[in-house]
């Protein structure tokens, strides 16, 4: 019995709105085809096998709307594992709108955002982290990013945890048992077994844990900030590493009041470059808060890029400034002088043999610009952060669920240890088994489900 909200037939339009080559309108559900054999005119499409296709007209009584060709899927072999049909129309808003009120007036229901997604997903065609990932995969505008959230869509980590937790649950399942002869005091839940399986589910929420982080920075980037005293060349640096005319260059020192980011992929890899005012005391009350700001960035920061001007730095500046900044915790600090088209020779060598791995580069000129980016790369790959590893988890709600799995899952590792009684472990052991279970959906409530296919486009 299919739950009533799968009993009718969506239909949404599943390209981007507005005029194009063409346009795709997918209809799914038990009269998917049905409907739409009655507005097209062609071939008997109840007559013709899945994975088929078929040029025809839709008409609307005698009126000819489009020339349109209709892919036929038939459940469960189709994304909903109901019957799909997709008619590609020409790429109008007339047309699609017109489509839209005919299949409507037919008796389809204009699906909601993640809809059809959402369908496949209660039909079990994936679990609701594969579900998630397609919502990912269409974000995705890095190479990275979109390794990650195929990978994801495609079983991911997905596999590894359900196999876990079935054995979990066989272990919950004679513990509850134990719990049923109460007095007798029996065991039938091997110990020895239950906390070698233990061990193994935790490494692998810690590691998942783990790999959030840099699932995070894959998602939205690593965060470099360029920081550096005014005037030493910060807003031309990034202007030269975003390859325009993004943040303003200006001869005054503080011009740069607030901070300006913007994003490149180098590589295939997402670097969120964010430009900050001048780390100076300040009387000047706006440049004040910019300054604030910029300490609070740089907080935030996966590297840091310090910039100084070799034209006018000494080491003993350099030394200052470097020991003043507010570098955060797992920050990488790459030191780059610029202006090496101005810079006094002695300056450089003086600078060069107290700091071996500085970088000497020219934003005007952008020579060194090409060693910057290799050496940004290098740091970002040395510290891991490009793994495209199956297992990365890159979704705030996994990362929570996973969080409490984990305390969840201590809880029983030290309630065993301390021969706590049977009743308490089982509890802890179920909050581990729900948590973990959130991330698959095979444990789910509609708010859950609602709060997460409502992020999806219409149409997907
Ligand atoms: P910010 O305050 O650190 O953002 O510095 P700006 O990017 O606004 O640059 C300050 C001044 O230094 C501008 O006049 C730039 O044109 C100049 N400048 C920046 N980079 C270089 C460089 O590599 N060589 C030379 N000669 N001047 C530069």
């Amino acid at each position: 019995m299919l739950p009533p909200a799968l009993s009718d037939t969506i239909v949404a339009l599943s390209t981007p709105p507005g005029a194009g080559a063409i346009a795709v309108v997918r209809l799914s559900g038990p009269a998917a085809i049905g409907l739409t054999n009655e507005v097209f005119r062609g071939k008997d499409l109840a007559a013709q096998p899945g994975h088929t296709l078929h040029y025809g007209t839709i008409r609307d009584g005698a009126q000819i709307l489009d020339e349109v060709v209709v892919g036929l899927f038939r459940g469960p072999h189709s994304y909903t594992r109901e019957d799909v049909v997709e008619i590609s129309t020409h790429g109008s808003d007339y047309i699609v709108r017109e489509l839209l009120a005919l299949l409507v007036r037919r008796g389809a229901r204009l699906a909601e955002p993640g809809e059809f997604t959402k369908r496949a997903f209660l039909h079990g065609a994936f679990d609701l982290a594969q579900a998630e990932a397609v919502a990912d995969l269409i974000a995705a505008d890095s190479a990275l990013q979109h390794r990650v959230a195929l990978n994801q869509m495609r079983g991911g980590f997905s596999r590894e945890l359900a196999d876990l937790r079935q054995r979990l649950i066989d272990f919950a399942a004679l513990l509850e048992l134990e719990l049923d002869f109460g007095e007798e005091d029996v065991e039938f839940a091997d110990r020895t077994g239950l906390i070698k399986l233990l061990g193994e589910v935790k490494t692998l929420v810690q590691r998942l844990l783990r790999s959030f982080e840099l699932g995070n920075v894959i998602k939205n980037g690593v965060t470099t900030v360029i920081a550096g005293r005014p005037n030493a060349g910060k807003s031309t640096l990034l202007n030269a590493l975003l390859n325009e005319e993004r943040a303003i260059v200006s001869a005054i020192p503080g011009t740069t009041r607030d901070f300006i980011e913007d994003e490149v992929s180098l590589e295939g890899i997402k670097f969120r470059f964010v430009d900050t005012a001048g780390l100076r005391d300040t009387e000047d009350v706006v440049e004040a808060i910019g300054v604030e700001r910029t300490r609070q960035r740089v907080q935030q920061a996966a590297v840091v890029l310090y910039l100084f001007d070799l034209a006018t730095a000494t080491p003993a500046e350099v030394a200052a400034d470097v020991a003043a900044l507010p570098l955060p915790a797992g920050a990488v600090l790459l030191l780059v002088g610029n202006k090496l088209d101005e810079a006094p020779t002695a300056t450089v060598a003086e600078l060069q043999a107290a700091y071996p791995d500085m970088l000497l580069l020219s934003a005007t000129s952008h020579q060194g610009l090409e060693e910057l980016r290799q050496r940004l790369l290098a740091t970002v790959r040395r510290e891991g952060l490009d793994a495209g590893a199956a297992t990365i988890v890159t979704n705030l709600r996994h990362a929570r669920s996973l969080e409490v799995a984990a305390e969840a899952l201590t809880a029983v590792q030290q309630g065993l240890q301390h021969g706590l009684g049977t009743e308490l472990v089982a509890s802890d052991l179920r909050r581990a088994l729900h948590a973990l279970g959130e991330i698959t959906g095979d444990i789910s409530t509609d708010d859950l489900l609602g709060s997460i296919f409502t992020r999806f486009c219409i149409g997907k």
